[in-house]
């Protein structure tokens, strides 16, 4: 039996691929190489094409006796979905739509999905409790919601059995250093921070230094792609055991700010790349810090890697290695 990880040669979806392997799980992987890219799944079979593909779907189902689905597939920049909304319905909420309706066609009924902090928006108390109000800023968060609430209903119509699984910021890379983050563009601030250690850029700049936090720039609670793996093997877990529709959020509940990733990227790369305070960026909220008590309480999940030394040391290696990347 196989697992199918749909959008395994994407960034997060790579590294649960990765772990899910090691963990010894006959995987697959659909993915049509839009975003992602073809090194980062490794030895794993990859059906390139689309999942709103009927016929793409009909085929990977057809060829393997898949048990479950791994759903990494979707778009994922807050600010390209501000600008083509219609894009982001599309290729998230009707591929989504597409792909559950394959599942359905060939008997397969258990699903782990990508979910996001965007669900939430703006948050009215810290920490972010899976059951805060929902209320997106951005069409991404809009569609990730979306998503979920589809596969709710699937789960009353049809039994489908789906973990959502809500993450904060990913970030950091593989130890076995195969595989990182390599977005185009790229807009994340550890990527660009690293880049500036390199020499890639001459810069960074700050978004906003005037925000109510302790050193005023903004504060993310950044989760390590090792810290996510894991999670994705426990929620799988539960749900080839027979476990019910549930949503968690994976963050750390360590809020970072800028300035302290920028100062432990220094540290960690030993240069005093220069920084430059920027307008703040519209729509990012001042602190976003989850709750993972629930993850914690029902999936047995601890996060390991989610430190900031952790995960600007892990990346840097990733960056060192492939300075350009996966060079696709
Ligand atoms: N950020 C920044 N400079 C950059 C990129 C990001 O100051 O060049 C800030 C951004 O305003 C946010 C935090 O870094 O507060 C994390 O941003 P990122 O885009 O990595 O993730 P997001 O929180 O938007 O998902």
């Amino acid at each position: 039996m196989a697992i199918l990880v749909c959008g395994g040669a994407g960034y997060v979806g790579s590294h649960c691929l990765e772990a899910l392997i090691a963990a010894g799980y006959d995987c697959i992987v659909a993915d049509n190489l839009s975003r992602g890219h073809r090194q980062a799944v490794g030895l794993a079979p990859l059906y390139v094409g689309d999942i709103a593909d009927a016929a793409f779907l009909d085929r990977i189902f057809t060829e393997n006796r898949v048990e479950a689905v791994l759903h990494f597939a979707a778009s994922s920049q807050v600010g390209e979905s501000m600008q083509n909304p219609i894009l982001y319905y599309e290729n998230n909420l009707s591929a989504t739509v597409s792909l559950i309706k394959g599942m359905l066609r060939h008997g397969v009924k258990k699903i782990v999905f990508s979910s996001s902090a965007a669900v939430y928006g703006e948050p009215e108390a810290l920490p972010i409790l899976e059951d805060s109000p929902k209320a997106p800023t951005n069409p991404y968060g809009e569609t990730k919601l979306a998503m979920e609430r589809f596969m709710h209903w699937c789960d009353v119509a049809y039994g489908l059995k789906y973990i959502s699984l809500r993450y904060f910021n990913a970030a950091g890379a593989s130890p076995a250093g195969l595989i990182g983050e390599d977005h185009t563009p790229e807009t994340h601030l550890i990527p660009l921070v690293l880049w500036a250690a390199q020499g890639k850029r001459d810069k960074v700049s700050i978004y906003g230094e005037d925000y109510p936090t302790s050193d005023g720039t903004c504060i993310r609670d950044y989760i390590h792609t090792s810290d996510l793996a894991e999670a994705h093997r426990l929620a799988l877990q539960r749900l080839l055991a027979g476990g019910a529709s549930d949503i968690f959020n994976l963050g750390s509940e360590q809020g970072l700010s800028v300035r302290e990733i920028i100062e432990t990227a220094r540290e960690v790369t030993g240069v005093q790349f220069p920084v430059q305070t920027a307008p703040r960026r519209p729509g990012d909220p001042a602190v976003l810090i989850a709750s993972n008590r629930k993850a914690r309480e029902v999936l047995g999940w601890v996060p390991r890697h989610s430190d900031a030394r952790s995960i600007l040391s892990s990346a840097w290696a990733w960056h060192l290695s492939h300075p350009d990347g996966f060079g696709e």
